[in-house]
């Protein structure tokens, strides 16, 4: 079983990259043989950024993976810039990507709908790039939030078309989406996702926020009218807080909602604050140490590259051979 991921080092990441996807990395440390998870820096130049500060964002994006937990004995951890073969492979799989599929990704529509100069074309490719990053390990599982399921199932679609067209090369990976917690929304405007790039401060908690201005942001967190703690359509403020606490404590949604019943929002959002500034606070601190020492990420992040890029080299050297590209050898 093998299981990769990849994580923008877009800025600051947030609860619910945590709870929707650095949690289960973590966890498939024990069951992906190996579990590679790469931090995707060309995936940052779709919209745009700040050369001097990518590479910062790439060690504060390693330095939190490791305080969460991933362990590079365990797991191979990389940038993908490091790993040509990413935008090699990229290429190769827009010839059997059908331009009518891109054009309909939901996230291609939110994040140009943003774009107030360029709708890049690399916004457009986004999808084939992240297909790339997964199927030049021949991945069977990639464990990602909610927003990324139509891009795994477009992954999918692209394995089996680059097999049906070329020859048995790829593998057609699964998503792996948590049940509960796998769309986080943004605490001050509950009907869209928390996210790195949109949204306000007061809407997004960071994983490295300190415990005071996380109690503050769930004090302030949008709720809604009425004053049952119970998950409803109309209540999405509400229930996205009862999702929250419940992934924290590891404890089903029905179950906050019993121990709530009857009392009102100011307890509950309180209860909420206290769980996830006792989750978050090991995390913080442990990011904290390792930022400092840029040698030893650098010198981790160049070890996983190593490691990933023998892997993607084989799955390259087979696709250069069954689409007749290059010399042949
Ligand atoms: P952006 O909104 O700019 O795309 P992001 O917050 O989605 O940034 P990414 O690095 O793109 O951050 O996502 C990393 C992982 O976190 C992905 O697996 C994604 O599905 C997951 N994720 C992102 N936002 C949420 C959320 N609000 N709730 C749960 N999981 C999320
Ligand atoms: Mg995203």
């Amino acid at each position: 079983m093998r299981i990769f991921s990849g994580i923008q080092p877009t800025g600051r990441k947030h609860l619910g990259n945590y709870l929707g996807a650095i949690r289960q990395y973590v966890e498939g440390q024990d069951r992906g043989d190996p579990a590679i998870y790469c931090i995707v820096d060309l995936h940052a130049t779709t919209v745009p950024y700040e050369p001097a500060k990518l590479r910062e964002r790439v060690l504060d994006t390693a330095a939190m993976l490791l305080a969460a937990g991933l362990d590079p004995a365990r797991c191979i951890l990389f940038r993908q810039g490091d790993v040509p073969e990413h935008t090699e492979l990229c290429w190769h799989l827009c010839s059997v990507t059908a331009h009518g599929d891109l054009n309909r990704m939901h996230q291609f529509k939110e994040k140009s709908a943003q774009q107030r100069e360029l709708i890049s074309a690399g916004l457009f490719l986004y999808p084939v790039l992240m297909a790339a990053d997964v199927l030049a390990y021949r991945a069977h599982e990639v464990p990602v939030g909610d927003d990324q399921r139509q891009h795994v199932e477009l992954t999918r679609d692209i394995a089996l078309r680059f097999n049906a067209t070329y020859g048995e090369v790829l593998v057609a990976p699964e998503h792996r989406i948590p049940e509960v917690g796998a769309r986080i929304m943004d605490l001050q405007e509950p009907t869209r996702k928390m996210s790195t790039t949109a949204g306000t401060e007061q809407g997004i908690v960071y994983v490295d926020d300190e415990p005071d201005a996380i109690r503050r942001k769930l004090k302030r967190a949008v709720a809604d009218s009425g004053r049952e703690v119970v998950r409803a359509p109309d209540k999405p403020g509400i229930s996205n807080l009862i999702e929250v606490l419940a992934v924290v404590r590891g404890e089903a949604p029905e179950q906050v909602e019993r121990e709530f019943e009857g009392g009102g929002y100011g307890d509950f959002k309180a209860a909420v604050g206290e769980a996830v500034v006792e989750c978050l606070t090991p995390v913080r601190e442990r990011y904290a140490e390792l930022r400092i020492d840029e040698t030893a990420l650098e010198a981790t992040l160049r070890d996983g590259a190593e490691r990933a890029r023998t892997i993607a080299s084989d799955t390259l050297g087979d696709v250069r051979r069954a689409m007749g590209v290059g010399t042949s050898f």
